[in-house]
Protein backbone atom coordinates (compact mmCIF):
# COMPACT_ATOMS: atom_id res chain seq x y z
CA UNK A 1 0.00 0.00 0.00
CA UNK A 2 2.87 2.31 1.21
CA UNK A 3 4.28 2.24 -2.49
CA UNK A 4 0.67 2.79 -4.52
CA UNK A 5 -0.02 5.80 -2.07
CA UNK A 6 3.22 7.30 -2.91
CA UNK A 7 2.50 6.79 -6.70
CA UNK A 8 -0.96 8.52 -6.32
CA UNK A 9 0.37 11.76 -4.59
CA UNK A 10 3.33 12.15 -7.25
CA UNK A 11 0.95 11.98 -9.61
CA UNK A 12 -1.84 14.22 -8.82
CA UNK A 13 1.46 16.76 -7.93
CA UNK A 14 2.32 16.40 -11.27
CA UNK A 15 -0.67 16.45 -13.17
CA UNK A 16 -0.92 19.83 -11.83
CA UNK A 17 2.42 21.06 -12.76
CA UNK A 18 2.30 23.06 -16.62
CA UNK A 19 5.97 22.15 -16.69
CA UNK A 20 5.46 18.47 -16.58
CA UNK A 21 2.89 18.74 -19.48
CA UNK A 22 4.79 20.85 -21.43
CA UNK A 23 7.89 18.01 -21.30
CA UNK A 24 5.68 15.54 -22.29
CA UNK A 25 3.74 17.15 -24.69
CA UNK A 26 6.86 18.25 -26.66
CA UNK A 27 8.03 14.07 -26.63
CA UNK A 28 4.56 13.18 -27.59
CA UNK A 29 5.36 15.86 -30.29
CA UNK A 30 8.81 15.45 -31.80
CA UNK A 31 9.51 12.01 -30.66
CA UNK A 32 6.46 9.86 -30.56
CA UNK A 33 5.16 11.56 -33.80
CA UNK A 34 1.70 13.21 -32.70
CA UNK A 35 -0.57 14.24 -33.13
CA UNK A 36 -1.49 10.83 -35.67
CA UNK A 37 -3.59 11.91 -38.26
CA UNK A 38 -7.00 10.81 -38.63
CA UNK A 39 -7.57 9.72 -41.80
CA UNK A 40 -11.38 9.26 -43.89
CA UNK A 41 -11.17 5.29 -45.16
CA UNK A 42 -12.83 5.73 -48.20
CA UNK A 43 -12.47 3.01 -50.17
CA UNK A 44 -13.16 0.43 -47.15
CA UNK A 45 -16.50 3.04 -46.35
CA UNK A 46 -17.81 2.92 -50.25
CA UNK A 47 -16.93 -1.47 -50.05
CA UNK A 48 -19.62 -1.32 -47.30
CA UNK A 49 -21.55 0.74 -48.86
CA UNK A 50 -21.96 -1.67 -51.65
CA UNK A 51 -21.85 -4.76 -48.98
CA UNK A 52 -25.51 -2.45 -47.30
CA UNK A 53 -26.49 -1.78 -50.78
CA UNK A 54 -26.73 -5.65 -51.79
CA UNK A 55 -28.17 -6.60 -48.58
CA UNK A 56 -31.03 -4.34 -49.28
CA UNK A 57 -30.31 -1.25 -47.23
CA UNK A 58 -29.45 2.30 -47.94
CA UNK A 59 -26.67 2.93 -44.91
CA UNK A 60 -23.05 2.68 -44.68
CA UNK A 61 -21.39 5.30 -42.27
CA UNK A 62 -18.37 7.23 -43.16
CA UNK A 63 -15.47 5.27 -42.04
CA UNK A 64 -12.25 7.23 -40.40
CA UNK A 65 -8.71 5.57 -38.80
CA UNK A 66 -7.29 7.20 -35.70
CA UNK A 67 -4.29 6.24 -36.95
CA UNK A 68 -1.86 5.55 -33.73
CA UNK A 69 -0.18 2.79 -35.34
CA UNK A 70 2.12 5.70 -37.20
CA UNK A 71 3.46 6.30 -33.21
CA UNK A 72 7.47 5.66 -32.80
CA UNK A 73 7.40 1.96 -31.84
CA UNK A 74 4.11 0.85 -33.93
CA UNK A 75 1.62 1.29 -31.38
CA UNK A 76 -0.68 3.45 -29.14
CA UNK A 77 1.64 2.23 -26.28
CA UNK A 78 4.50 4.92 -26.23
CA UNK A 79 2.10 7.13 -25.02
CA UNK A 80 1.91 5.83 -21.95
CA UNK A 81 5.50 4.68 -21.74
CA UNK A 82 7.13 8.62 -21.69
CA UNK A 83 4.27 9.65 -19.20
CA UNK A 84 5.38 7.32 -16.53
CA UNK A 85 8.65 7.56 -17.15
CA UNK A 86 8.09 11.53 -16.63
CA UNK A 87 6.57 10.30 -13.20
CA UNK A 88 9.05 7.90 -12.40
CA UNK A 89 12.04 10.66 -12.93
CA UNK A 90 10.19 12.71 -10.85
CA UNK A 91 9.54 10.83 -8.38
CA UNK A 92 13.88 10.33 -8.41
CA UNK A 93 13.44 6.39 -9.14
CA UNK A 94 16.61 4.99 -10.88
CA UNK A 95 15.23 1.44 -12.34
CA UNK A 96 12.33 0.80 -14.65
CA UNK A 97 10.74 -2.32 -14.28
CA UNK A 98 7.55 -3.59 -16.64
CA UNK A 99 5.66 -6.65 -17.08
CA UNK A 100 4.48 -8.00 -20.88
CA UNK A 101 3.07 -11.06 -22.80
CA UNK A 102 3.69 -9.88 -26.84
CA UNK A 103 6.44 -8.15 -26.23
CA UNK A 104 5.41 -4.96 -27.34
CA UNK A 105 5.00 -3.07 -24.03
CA UNK A 106 8.08 -4.18 -23.10
CA UNK A 107 9.85 -3.05 -26.27
CA UNK A 108 8.27 0.49 -25.60
CA UNK A 109 9.32 0.51 -21.83
CA UNK A 110 12.78 -0.66 -23.26
CA UNK A 111 12.51 2.21 -25.75
CA UNK A 112 11.84 5.24 -23.32
CA UNK A 113 14.61 3.89 -20.47
CA UNK A 114 16.91 3.95 -23.54
CA UNK A 115 16.28 7.45 -24.21
CA UNK A 116 16.39 8.76 -20.54
CA UNK A 117 18.98 6.32 -19.79
CA UNK A 118 17.26 4.09 -16.90
CA UNK A 119 18.35 0.66 -16.03
CA UNK A 120 14.91 -1.56 -18.15
CA UNK A 121 14.18 -4.87 -16.61
CA UNK A 122 11.21 -6.63 -18.25
CA UNK A 123 9.35 -9.70 -16.91
CA UNK A 124 8.06 -11.81 -19.48
CA UNK A 125 6.60 -15.39 -19.35
CA UNK A 126 8.61 -17.98 -20.16
CA UNK A 127 6.69 -19.29 -22.67
CA UNK A 128 6.16 -15.70 -24.20
CA UNK A 129 10.20 -15.44 -24.52
CA UNK A 130 10.34 -17.93 -26.96
CA UNK A 131 7.38 -17.35 -28.82
CA UNK A 132 8.19 -13.68 -29.09
CA UNK A 133 12.51 -14.17 -30.10
CA UNK A 134 12.24 -10.71 -32.20
CA UNK A 135 10.78 -8.51 -29.64
CA UNK A 136 13.04 -10.57 -27.02
CA UNK A 137 16.11 -9.23 -29.07
CA UNK A 138 14.46 -5.51 -29.46
CA UNK A 139 14.10 -5.09 -26.29
CA UNK A 140 17.44 -6.78 -25.50
CA UNK A 141 19.44 -4.33 -28.39
CA UNK A 142 18.04 -1.13 -26.37
CA UNK A 143 19.73 -2.55 -23.09
CA UNK A 144 17.46 -4.05 -21.00
CA UNK A 145 17.73 -7.24 -19.32
CA UNK A 146 14.65 -9.67 -19.86
CA UNK A 147 13.51 -11.94 -17.20
CA UNK A 148 11.85 -15.10 -18.62
CA UNK A 149 9.47 -16.07 -16.01
CA UNK A 150 8.59 -19.84 -15.78
CA UNK A 151 5.44 -19.77 -12.78
CA UNK A 152 2.25 -20.91 -13.75
CA UNK A 153 1.37 -21.19 -17.67
CA UNK A 154 4.91 -18.72 -18.54
CA UNK A 155 1.93 -15.85 -20.25
CA UNK A 156 1.25 -11.95 -19.05
CA UNK A 157 -0.15 -12.92 -16.18
CA UNK A 158 2.70 -14.37 -14.55
CA UNK A 159 5.01 -11.69 -15.80
CA UNK A 160 2.86 -9.61 -13.86
CA UNK A 161 2.44 -11.23 -10.46
CA UNK A 162 6.18 -11.22 -10.79
CA UNK A 163 6.71 -7.29 -11.53
CA UNK A 164 4.62 -7.14 -8.55
CA UNK A 165 6.81 -9.00 -6.30
CA UNK A 166 10.14 -7.58 -7.76
CA UNK A 167 8.59 -3.94 -6.88
CA UNK A 168 7.22 -4.72 -3.19
CA UNK A 169 11.10 -5.94 -2.70
CA UNK A 170 12.84 -3.03 -4.20
CA UNK A 171 10.86 -0.21 -3.07
CA UNK A 172 13.10 2.27 -2.46
CA UNK A 173 14.55 2.76 -6.34
CA UNK A 174 12.32 0.75 -8.31
CA UNK A 175 9.05 2.28 -10.83
CA UNK A 176 6.71 -0.13 -12.21
CA UNK A 177 5.40 0.87 -15.97
CA UNK A 178 2.45 -0.85 -16.19
CA UNK A 179 1.33 -1.40 -20.28
CA UNK A 180 -2.50 -1.21 -19.95
CA UNK A 181 -5.14 0.31 -17.79
CA UNK A 182 -5.56 -2.29 -15.21
CA UNK A 183 -3.96 -2.59 -11.76
CA UNK A 184 -4.23 -1.29 -8.43
CA UNK A 185 -5.51 2.12 -8.04
CA UNK A 186 -3.78 4.66 -9.28
CA UNK A 187 -2.74 3.02 -12.84
CA UNK A 188 -5.97 2.29 -14.41
CA UNK A 189 -6.95 6.18 -14.27
CA UNK A 190 -2.96 7.34 -14.99
CA UNK A 191 -2.73 5.36 -17.95
CA UNK A 192 -6.23 6.35 -19.02
CA UNK A 193 -4.95 9.89 -18.71
CA UNK A 194 -1.88 9.45 -20.66
CA UNK A 195 -4.00 7.52 -23.17
CA UNK A 196 -6.78 10.22 -23.66
CA UNK A 197 -4.46 11.95 -25.65
CA UNK A 198 -5.86 9.80 -28.28
CA UNK A 199 -9.97 10.82 -28.06
CA UNK A 200 -8.80 14.55 -27.36
CA UNK A 201 -6.69 15.29 -30.74
CA UNK A 202 -9.89 13.29 -32.14
CA UNK A 203 -11.96 15.84 -30.92
CA UNK A 204 -9.95 18.63 -32.35
CA UNK A 205 -9.36 17.00 -35.92
CA UNK A 206 -13.01 15.68 -36.45
CA UNK A 207 -14.00 19.45 -35.64
CA UNK A 208 -12.01 20.60 -38.03
CA UNK A 209 -13.09 17.89 -40.96
CA UNK A 210 -16.43 17.72 -40.33
CA UNK A 211 -17.96 20.44 -38.01
CA UNK A 212 -19.09 18.08 -35.64
CA UNK A 213 -18.31 15.39 -33.34
CA UNK A 214 -18.28 12.06 -34.42
CA UNK A 215 -21.50 10.12 -34.15
CA UNK A 216 -19.69 6.17 -33.83
CA UNK A 217 -16.17 4.96 -31.99
CA UNK A 218 -14.87 1.68 -32.06
CA UNK A 219 -11.66 0.18 -30.29
CA UNK A 220 -10.63 -3.16 -29.73
CA UNK A 221 -9.59 -3.96 -25.90
CA UNK A 222 -6.93 -6.39 -24.49
CA UNK A 223 -6.44 -4.81 -21.16
CA UNK A 224 -8.44 -1.54 -22.27
CA UNK A 225 -5.92 0.91 -22.68
CA UNK A 226 -6.46 1.92 -26.57
CA UNK A 227 -10.05 2.38 -25.91
CA UNK A 228 -10.16 4.39 -22.82
CA UNK A 229 -7.90 6.57 -24.34
CA UNK A 230 -10.11 6.58 -27.29
CA UNK A 231 -13.64 6.87 -25.21
CA UNK A 232 -12.70 8.93 -22.13
CA UNK A 233 -12.87 12.03 -23.47
CA UNK A 234 -16.43 11.58 -25.63
CA UNK A 235 -18.39 9.45 -22.23
CA UNK A 236 -20.35 12.60 -21.28
CA UNK A 237 -21.57 13.17 -25.05
CA UNK A 238 -24.60 10.87 -24.59
CA UNK A 239 -25.76 10.59 -28.16
CA UNK A 240 -22.18 9.22 -29.26
CA UNK A 241 -22.88 4.85 -29.47
CA UNK A 242 -19.29 3.90 -28.01
CA UNK A 243 -18.13 -0.07 -28.97
CA UNK A 244 -15.07 -1.96 -27.29
CA UNK A 245 -14.45 -5.16 -29.26
CA UNK A 246 -12.75 -8.04 -27.16
CA UNK A 247 -10.94 -10.78 -28.79
CA UNK A 248 -13.53 -13.87 -29.52
CA UNK A 249 -10.85 -16.31 -30.29
CA UNK A 250 -12.50 -19.28 -31.75
CA UNK A 251 -15.95 -18.37 -29.59
CA UNK A 252 -17.33 -16.97 -27.08
CA UNK A 253 -18.52 -21.05 -26.46
CA UNK A 254 -15.64 -22.53 -26.46
CA UNK A 255 -14.25 -22.76 -23.15
CA UNK A 256 -10.55 -21.30 -22.73
CA UNK A 257 -10.91 -20.73 -26.35
CA UNK A 258 -10.95 -16.70 -26.13
CA UNK A 259 -10.20 -14.02 -24.40
CA UNK A 260 -13.14 -11.94 -23.90
CA UNK A 261 -13.38 -11.13 -20.29
CA UNK A 262 -16.48 -9.21 -20.31
CA UNK A 263 -18.22 -10.99 -23.02
CA UNK A 264 -17.67 -14.56 -21.60
CA UNK A 265 -15.71 -13.97 -18.36
CA UNK A 266 -16.92 -13.08 -14.01
CA UNK A 267 -16.57 -10.55 -12.14
CA UNK A 268 -13.02 -11.01 -9.61
CA UNK A 269 -10.05 -10.02 -8.49
CA UNK A 270 -6.60 -10.21 -10.12
CA UNK A 271 -3.53 -8.19 -9.76
CA UNK A 272 -5.14 -5.55 -7.36
CA UNK A 273 -8.74 -4.63 -9.54
CA UNK A 274 -11.88 -6.12 -9.56
CA UNK A 275 -13.31 -6.18 -12.44
CA UNK A 276 -14.57 -9.25 -15.43
CA UNK A 277 -12.06 -11.94 -15.22
CA UNK A 278 -11.81 -15.22 -17.21
CA UNK A 279 -11.56 -17.75 -14.39
CA UNK A 280 -13.15 -20.84 -13.25
CA UNK A 281 -15.68 -21.68 -10.48
CA UNK A 282 -12.84 -21.76 -7.41
CA UNK A 283 -11.86 -18.31 -9.19
CA UNK A 284 -8.24 -19.80 -10.75
CA UNK A 285 -7.66 -17.70 -13.40
CA UNK A 286 -7.64 -19.35 -16.81
CA UNK A 287 -5.43 -19.07 -20.12
CA UNK A 288 -7.11 -17.13 -22.85
CA UNK A 289 -6.45 -17.49 -26.47
CA UNK A 290 -6.41 -14.92 -29.42
CA UNK A 291 -4.87 -15.02 -32.72
CA UNK A 292 -3.25 -11.36 -31.39
CA UNK A 293 -0.68 -12.00 -28.88
CA UNK A 294 -1.90 -8.27 -27.52
CA UNK A 295 -5.58 -9.28 -26.56
CA UNK A 296 -4.98 -12.31 -24.29
CA UNK A 297 -4.75 -10.57 -21.05
CA UNK A 298 -7.13 -12.71 -18.95
CA UNK A 299 -8.64 -9.49 -17.37
CA UNK A 300 -9.86 -5.78 -18.55
CA UNK A 301 -8.85 -2.65 -16.94
CA UNK A 302 -11.91 -2.24 -13.94
CA UNK A 303 -13.00 1.38 -15.65
CA UNK A 304 -14.77 -0.98 -18.63
CA UNK A 305 -16.19 -3.36 -16.35
CA UNK A 306 -18.13 0.12 -14.84
CA UNK A 307 -19.17 1.35 -18.66
CA UNK A 308 -20.41 -2.17 -19.43
CA UNK A 309 -22.44 -2.28 -15.99
CA UNK A 310 -23.80 1.60 -16.67
CA UNK A 311 -24.63 0.93 -20.80
CA UNK A 312 -22.42 3.34 -21.65
CA UNK A 313 -20.13 1.29 -23.74
CA UNK A 314 -21.25 -1.72 -25.67
CA UNK A 315 -18.78 -4.78 -25.48
CA UNK A 316 -19.12 -6.99 -28.38
CA UNK A 317 -16.21 -10.30 -28.98
CA UNK A 318 -15.00 -10.66 -32.59
CA UNK A 319 -13.14 -14.14 -33.54
CA UNK A 320 -10.16 -15.21 -34.71
CA UNK A 321 -11.31 -15.87 -37.89
CA UNK A 322 -13.41 -12.72 -38.17
CA UNK A 323 -10.09 -10.70 -36.96
CA UNK A 324 -7.92 -12.37 -40.19
CA UNK A 325 -10.71 -11.74 -43.08
CA UNK A 326 -10.48 -7.59 -41.64
CA UNK A 327 -7.15 -7.37 -41.84
CA UNK A 328 -6.79 -8.95 -45.36
CA UNK A 329 -9.77 -6.33 -46.16
CA UNK A 330 -8.07 -3.00 -45.11
CA UNK A 331 -4.12 -4.46 -46.53
CA UNK A 332 -6.00 -4.79 -49.91
CA UNK A 333 -8.34 -1.73 -49.86
CA UNK A 334 -6.33 1.16 -47.67
CA UNK A 335 -3.08 -0.06 -48.20
CA UNK A 336 -2.56 0.24 -44.18
CA UNK A 337 -1.39 -3.51 -42.89
CA UNK A 338 -3.27 -2.96 -39.47
CA UNK A 339 -1.65 -5.61 -36.36
CA UNK A 340 -4.06 -8.04 -35.50
CA UNK A 341 -5.47 -6.46 -32.20
CA UNK A 342 -7.48 -3.61 -34.27
CA UNK A 343 -8.13 -6.09 -36.79
CA UNK A 344 -11.09 -7.47 -34.25
CA UNK A 345 -12.22 -3.72 -34.21
CA UNK A 346 -12.43 -3.41 -38.10
CA UNK A 347 -13.70 -6.35 -38.21
CA UNK A 348 -16.69 -5.50 -36.30
CA UNK A 349 -16.87 -2.26 -37.75
CA UNK A 350 -17.40 -4.16 -41.04
CA UNK A 351 -20.57 -5.92 -39.70
CA UNK A 352 -21.90 -2.57 -37.82
CA UNK A 353 -21.06 0.40 -40.46
CA UNK A 354 -23.48 -0.57 -43.13
CA UNK A 355 -26.48 -0.52 -41.15
CA UNK A 356 -25.49 2.87 -40.24
CA UNK A 357 -26.91 6.30 -42.01
CA UNK A 358 -24.48 7.67 -44.52
CA UNK A 359 -23.97 10.47 -42.96
CA UNK A 360 -22.95 8.80 -39.02
CA UNK A 361 -19.31 9.65 -38.27
CA UNK A 362 -17.63 6.27 -37.54
CA UNK A 363 -14.14 6.02 -36.11
CA UNK A 364 -12.05 3.42 -35.25
CA UNK A 365 -8.57 3.30 -33.35
CA UNK A 366 -5.90 1.94 -35.74
CA UNK A 367 -3.85 1.32 -32.34
CA UNK A 368 -0.93 -0.64 -33.89
CA UNK A 369 0.55 -1.83 -37.30
CA UNK A 370 1.01 -4.76 -38.63
CA UNK A 371 4.23 -5.41 -39.37
CA UNK A 372 4.87 -7.63 -36.44
CA UNK A 373 2.10 -10.10 -37.15
CA UNK A 374 2.74 -11.13 -40.78
CA UNK A 375 4.25 -14.24 -40.12
CA UNK A 376 1.64 -14.99 -37.67
CA UNK A 377 -0.73 -14.23 -40.39
CA UNK A 378 1.22 -16.28 -43.21
CA UNK A 379 0.77 -19.30 -40.68
CA UNK A 380 -2.77 -18.93 -40.56
CA UNK A 381 -3.49 -18.33 -44.12
CA UNK A 382 -0.85 -21.51 -44.90
CA UNK A 383 1.83 -19.29 -46.91
CA UNK A 384 5.35 -19.79 -46.39
CA UNK A 385 7.55 -16.82 -46.05
C1 LIG B 1 -0.92 -4.04 -26.45
C2 LIG B 1 -1.80 -3.78 -27.60
C3 LIG B 1 -3.21 -3.84 -27.47
C4 LIG B 1 -3.91 -4.25 -26.19
O1 LIG B 1 -3.78 -3.37 -25.15
P1 LIG B 1 -4.89 -2.34 -24.68
O2 LIG B 1 -4.43 -1.93 -23.34
O3 LIG B 1 -6.22 -3.03 -24.65
O4 LIG B 1 -4.90 -1.22 -25.65
C5 LIG B 1 -3.98 -3.53 -28.56
N1 LIG B 1 -3.43 -3.19 -29.74
C6 LIG B 1 -2.10 -3.12 -29.91
C7 LIG B 1 -1.57 -2.73 -31.25
C8 LIG B 1 -1.24 -3.41 -28.86
O5 LIG B 1 0.09 -3.35 -29.05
Amino acid sequence: MPLILDLERAYNEARSDAGCDAELNDLLAHYAGRPSPLYYAQRLTEHLREVATKDGQTGGAKVYFKRDELNHTGSHKINNCLGQILLARRMGKTRIIAETGAGQHGVAVATVCARFGLPCEIFMGATDVERQKPNVFRMNLLGAKVHAVTSGAGTLKDAMNEALRDWVSNVENTYYIIGTAAGPHPYPELVRDFQSVIGNELRQQMMEREGRLPDTLVACIGGGSNAIGLFHPFLDDAEIEIYGVEAGGHGIDVPNGHAASMSGGSPGVLHGNRTFLLQNEDGQILEGHSISAGLDYPGVGPEHAWLKETGRVNYVPATDKEALTAFQLCTRLEGIIPALEPSHALAFVTKLAPTLPRDNLLVMNMCGRGDKDIFAVAGHLGMDI
